[in-house]
């Protein structure tokens, strides 16, 4: 008689159930106790994952295995073969390779013959077979999904507002009419001008239904369930190219098959198929709208971000200043510090006009560009000039030997105008491009002072309590 302790484990994932009887539950089981009887081991519990991916150790029955061996009641693991431990090769070898010894624990992995008491050589090798045989699955599903979307089948699950998958054919779509209407008042809105925030806003006084409402009984919808409604999904469905009848897809992606995290795709790698579906709103309606609401959205996104925004700092406490969103039409600035605890008089309030702030900084850094400008500018253009001026020189000059040629009779009056009027003609030329060079104008690009200028600029500005100021150049400041 021997004394281990066998701890079995199951694992079915989804990929396996369409595999077939092989994989299952009561073949892994079978298989397994069949050894144990065989081998006389004694059964300390069974551990069977059902529907559980192998792509991470996330899975409930097996933690609770790993809490049984690290209680010390378990020191043998069998499983039909290595996959069903994991197909992630680098954990799997970390259970096999390290944990596993580090706890005493005998694993048999049967079809693949692995028993680390024996040898364990084979272990890495097949668990990259197996992360492997994972990539490949993964990699499958989703080659078949993508040829689904490129032949303009609907394969998204829970459909956008508006439409249901088709009773007769699940990957086609159809307008769902109580839905269809409320996509178009919402596109109507939008027509006349209202902005996401305002539809919201309607929306929500009219009492509305959501999506998540009116799909309460599918359960399948991720939307707030409380029936009210944001902006962000306004936006979302006065952008969704699919109220015209076309099919796009491929939006987002799962990052890979180890990890669930989504990511959201380039517009480039969106998969659309134009008229798969009925359209509810027309394609010149959608274009209008998306001009209107995505120039509304630029304009209040420069708003937002004020010039000086990030960059200021209270120089008593060194905290953030917050630049408050205006009241009145005036924009104040207030010490985050102070304002957290403005009860215990830690800081104070700095609190000063954003407006007449920003207007002086971009004096104070104009000042200091031109102060830059000039002094290589007068380096730069006076060569410059110096050779324009001797060029026109040396051309009134030919002008003038012409001139007595022509009394001397040495050149005739035709060839006289000719050169004449070319030489006059290279010399105004000559003479614009010295005008222009003398006067151009300091203050034209500095007229484009802009967010990204400031921030390459500046470091950061601290505000003294009595309104001194003092800028931190990211150059040299003297
Ligand atoms: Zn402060």
């Amino acid at each position: 008689m021997n004394n281990y302790q066998v701890a079995l484990y199951i694992r079915l994932s989804k990929e396996d159930e369409k595999a077939g009887e092989s994989e299952s539950i009561t073949n892994q089981k079978s298989l397994l106790l069949r050894y144990l009887k065989e081998n006389n081991y004694n059964l300390y519990d069974m551990y069977v994952d059902d529907g559980y991916s192998g792509t991470n150790f996330d899975r409930p029955e097996f933690k609770r295995m790993i809490k049984d061996i690290e209680l010390g009641k378990v020191n043998m693991v069998v499983t039909k073969d290595m996959s069903r431990l994991g197909r992630d090769h680098i954990e799997t070898c970390l259970y096999i390779e390290k944990y596993f010894p580090a706890h005493n624990i005998r694993y048999i992995a049967l079809t693949d013959n692995l028993d680390t008491s024996i040898d364990n050589d084979i272990a890495p090798f097949k668990a990259i077979m197996n992360d492997y045989y994972a990539k490949d699955i993964s990699k499958k599903i989703k080659t078949a999904l993508r040829t689904k979307q490129r032949d303009g089948k609907w394969v998204g699950g829970c459909p956008p507002l508006g439409y249901m998958q088709d009773k007769s054919d699940k990957n086609h779509l159809v307008i769902n009419q109580e839905e269809a209407s409320i996509v178009k008042l919402i596109f109507d809105l939008a027509i006349k001008g209202k902005s996401c925030y305002q539809i919201k806003e309607y929306l929500n006084k009219k009492k509305i239904p959501t999506a998540s409402i009116l799909r309460g009984s599918r359960g399948r919808s991720n939307l707030a369930s409380l029936g009210i409604w944001n902006t962000k999904t306004i936006w979302n469905i006065l952008t969704n190219r699919m109220y015209t009848g076309d099919l796009v897809q491929n939006k987002r992606n799962k990052l890979n098959y180890k990890i669930k995290k989504i990511v959201y795709n380039l517009e480039s790698d969106w998969i659309i198929v134009p008229d798969t579906h009925d359209a509810i709103i027309s394609k010149e309606e959608f274009e209008e709208v998306n001009n209107i609401i995505k120039k509304v959205k630029r304009s209040k996104i420069n708003h937002e971000k004020r010039l000086l925004d990030g960059l200021l700092l209270c120089f008593e406490c060194k905290h953030k200043l917050s630049i408050c969103s205006p009241r009145n039409n005036k924009t104040y600035l207030v010490c985050n510090y102070y304002r957290m605890y403005s009860k215990n008089k830690v800081c104070t309030s700095h609190a000063f006009n954003y407006d007449n702030l920003e207007l002086e900084i971009i004096k104070i850094i104009k000042d200091k560009l031109n102060e830059i400008k000039i002094d290589k500018k007068i380096k730069i253009d006076n060569k410059e000039i110096e050779k324009l001026e001797l060029e026109i020189k040396t051309k009134k000059n030919n002008l003038d030997k012409m001139y007595i040629d022509k009394l001397e009779d040495k050149i005739d009056i035709e060839m006289y105008e000719r050169i004449n009027k070319k030489l006059n003609m290279e010399i105004k030329g000559l003479e614009e491009k010295l005008l222009k060079l003398k006067n151009i104008d300091t203050n034209k690009e500095i007229d484009l002072i802009n967010r990204d200028l400031i921030v390459r600029l500046i470091d950061h500005i601290e505000i003294h309590k009595d309104k001194v100021v003092d800028i931190y150049f990211n150059f040299c400041n003297h």
